[in-house]
């Protein structure tokens, strides 16, 4: 069900609670990354633009229910004001007197932070009393917090049903980028899924099977692929638990007329040898004590090939560890060939969009999506509490 936006609703002078995603990371009272702070500036200016009273939420870590100076927004609060220009007033609560006064004393187009929700124990458990407790600071409520929309916590669920709740535009963003390739993509439509482990990944597996046309399995993932279709991979850690499950994959991909792509070759290191001591051997010839740490360059290229004949690709889930340059080329030769003008290309997960900045090509990809978990989740085809808690859309 399609859901209000932002634009939907009366916000002119009207108090409007933003849940917003500023989980970001900090290092000697600095934001080290403020990618997602960057993603809220379109809300939030919008907001200012129109003359709301902008009451800004987020969590910030796992401060497990208590009060954590480690984890106090104060920091956020002061990139926000650099990156909007305009003072944004920290309030160390994010209930009593202090924010009540606070809000009460509010001007159109002003901006204040609350403090980080998680210091309340409540926040997590989805308490109503205390998502109760957060309507009465607002008339209006906004998700815009996508990284956390899988998550029914009191600021991104429970006080959507006292408030009339909309969405942001990063949230619409996240959600149209997403259903498109979920339910209209341009086809052929290609998915790439790495990572370490399949465990992580089966949900998306499953339900990519019943929408893609062909399915590109590299990463630590593929160990257990492998090891399904009778290869042996020598010292590479796979899923034994796991190893019927990519059995039933395989079939369910065949009923559905789904190609399954795994690697034809690899680079293996040796157990007990340097990093750089690599080889590269077809997956028929994983010496017994190799372990495998990459795509080999013939796989590089069927892949590739793959994706120059796709239309729309989904990847998620690191190819090789691509953290150590040795083994990045995998990763680094998948990320520049989705960086084509006439593909679109979604890419979700933290460690694929490192892998996208690395190869310097983030400024190619259609949708970057930046909610790791959630993106997954949706993928998945679960519903997401903090969307399915929101104001439906007119039809
Ligand atoms: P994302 O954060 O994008 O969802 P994951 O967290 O699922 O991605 O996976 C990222 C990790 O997978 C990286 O740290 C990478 O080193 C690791 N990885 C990729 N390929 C392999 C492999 N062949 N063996 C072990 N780890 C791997
Ligand atoms: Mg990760």
């Amino acid at each position: 069900m399609a859901k209000k936006t932002v634009r939907d609703i009366e916000i002119t002078g009207k108090r409007v609670l933003v849940r917003v995603d500023f989980n970001v990371p900090i290092e000697n009272g600095k934001v080290t990354d403020d990618t997602r702070i960057k993603e809220a500036l379109p809300t939030i200016r919008y907001l200012r633009e129109n003359k709301a009273k902008i009451i800004l939420i987020s969590h910030l870590g796992r401060p497990k229910g208590k009060i954590n100076e480690k984890y106090r927004l104060t920091p956020v609060a002061q990139r926000l004001q650099e990156l909007l220009g305009v003072t944004v007033l920290k309030i160390d609560d994010c209930l009593g007197d202090k924010p009540a006064a606070a809000v009460k004393a509010m001007q159109p187009g002003e901006v204040i932070l609350l403090e980080n929700v998680r210091f309340y124990p409540e926040e997590e458990k989805n308490d109503p009393a205390f998502a109760q407790k957060l309507s009465l600071l607002a008339d209006v409520y906004v998700n815009d917090a996508f990284g956390a929309v899988h998550r029914a916590h009191a600021s991104t669920e429970g006080v959507a049903h006292f408030l009339p709740a909309v969405m942001g535009f990063l949230m619409e963003k996240e959600v149209k980028a997403l259903t498109k390739i979920l339910t209209v993509p341009e086809r052929p439509f290609a998915a790439i899924l790495g990572g370490a482990k399949v465990s992580d990944k089966i949900g998306v597996v499953k339900n990519l099977l019943g929408k893609v046309d062909v399915l590109l399995v590299g990463g630590g993932l593929a160990n257990t692929f492998l090891k399904a279709q009778g290869y042996e991979v020598g010292k590479s850690p796979v899923e034994e638990d796991k190893i019927k499950t990519a059995g039933e994959i395989f079939a369910l991909a065949k009923s559905r007329g789904v190609k399954i792509i795994l690697p034809v070759d690899v680079v293996v290191v040796s157990e007990g040898e340097a990093a750089d001591k690599i080889k590269i051997v077809k997956v028929d010839e994983i010496p017994a004590d190799g372990q495998i740490f990459d795509l080999g360059p013939e796989s590089i290229k069927i892949f590739k090939e793959v994706l120059q004949g796709a239309k729309t690709v989904f990847w998620n889930g690191p190819l090789g560890v691509f953290e150590q340059k040795v083994f990045a080329e995998g990763t680094l030769a998948i990320a520049r060939a989705i960086a084509e003008d006439n593909l679109t290309s979604v890419v979700g997960g933290g460690d694929t969009l490192a892998a996208v900045s690395k190869a310097g090509v983030a400024q190619k990809i259609t949708h970057l999506s930046t909610g790791g978990g959630a993106s997954l989740e949706f993928l998945e085809g679960k519903v997401l509490p903090g969307l399915a808690a929101l104001t439906d859309a007119a039809k």
